[in-house]
C-alpha cells in the first residue's frame, strides 16, 4: 500500500474557515443566546436572497483542534456550525462531534441540498427546505426529512405570497409539525413581516413566525 502524502495527511483534520465570532443567535430555537459562530467556507448552492456570499470563497485552514479551542475561548455555551453550507466540507461531521465531546450545545444550520444522516445526534439540526423563490428549490433532498427529529428544525425562508402557499402545502403534505418545530421567516426586504405573520394566523399554521433578530439589532453588519 503506498504511504498517504505528507501534505494530505497534514491537511486530514482542517477545515476551510471564513470566521469565527461572538454574537447573540438571531434565529431558530436558539434565538438570543449568547453564540459562538463557526462560519465554514463554500457553498454549493447560490439563493438569490443570499446574505452571506462573502464565505462562498477564501478563508483559512484550521485545525479542528484550533477550532475547538477558539470557541472555547469566547467562554459561552452555544455553538453554531454555518456557512456557507458547512457539510459541504466531509470534515465538518468531524468538528460537530468534537464540539459536543467539548460539551457545547451545538446546532448546524445546513440548506438541506445535502445528505444530514452522518452529522452526530447530539447536534440540533437546522435544515433549510428552499422554496420557489429562492431559486435553490430543485436543491432540496427530501430524504433528509425522514432524518429528522424533535430535537431539529426546518425552515422556510418565504419570498412572496406563492412562495408562502407552497411552503404551507409542503409542511401539510410531510406533516412536518409532527416531527420537529417548522420556522417561517420573511425573506428580507422582499415580504413584510407583518404580511406574512397575517398569512400565518389567518392559516392557524402550526409554525412558528420568526425574524433574524442580528438584522434588526445590527442590520447584519458582518461579525455580529
Ligand atoms: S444555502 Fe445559504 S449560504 Fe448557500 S447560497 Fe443559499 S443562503 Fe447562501
Amino acid at each position: 500500500m503506498s504511504a498517504v502524502p505528507t501534505e494530505v495527511a497534514a491537511s486530514a483534520d482542517r477545515l476551510k474557515i471564513t470566521e469565527i465570532f461572538l454574537s447573540l443567535q438571531g434565529e431558530a430555537r436558539q434565538a438570543g443566546w449568547p453564540t459562538v459562530f463557526v462560519r465554514l467556507t463554500g457553498c454549493p448552492l447560490r439563493c438569490q436572497y443570499c446574505d452571506t456570499a462573502y464565505a462562498f470563497h477564501g478563508g483559512d485552514w484550521w485545525t479542528i483542534d484550533d477550532v475547538v479551542e477558539q470557541v472555547r475561548r469566547q467562554g459561552v455555551r452555544h455553538v453554531c456550525v454555518t456557512g456557507g453550507e458547512p457539510l459541504a466540507q466531509k470534515r465538518c461531521l468531524v468538528l460537530l462531534q468534537q464540539l459536543c465531546d467539548a460539551g457545547f450545545e451545538v446546532s448546524l444550520e445546513t440548506s438541506g441540498a445535502l445528505d444530514i444522516a452522518a452529522v452526530d445526534p447530539r447536534v440540533s439540526r437546522v435544515l433549510d427546505i428552499k422554496t420557489p423563490g429562492s431559486a435553490e428549490v430543485h436543491r432540496n433532498l427530501w430524504e433528509n426529512l425522514a432524518q429528522l427529529t424533535a430535537h431539529d428544525q426546518v425552515k422556510f425562508v418565504i419570498c412572496s405570497r406563492a412562495d408562502y402557499e407552497w411552503a404551507r402545502d409542503v409542511v401539510a403534505e410531510h406533516r412536518l409539525q409532527d416531527t420537529c418545530e417548522v420556522l417561517f421567516s420573511p425573506s428580507f426586504g422582499q415580504v413584510q413581516p407583518r404580511e406574512l405573520a397575517d398569512w400565518i394566523v389567518a392559516d392557524r399554521l402550526p409554525v412558528r413566525f420568526q425574524m433574524q433578530l442580528h438584522k434588526i439589532l445590527w442590520n447584519d453588519e458582518r461579525g455580529r
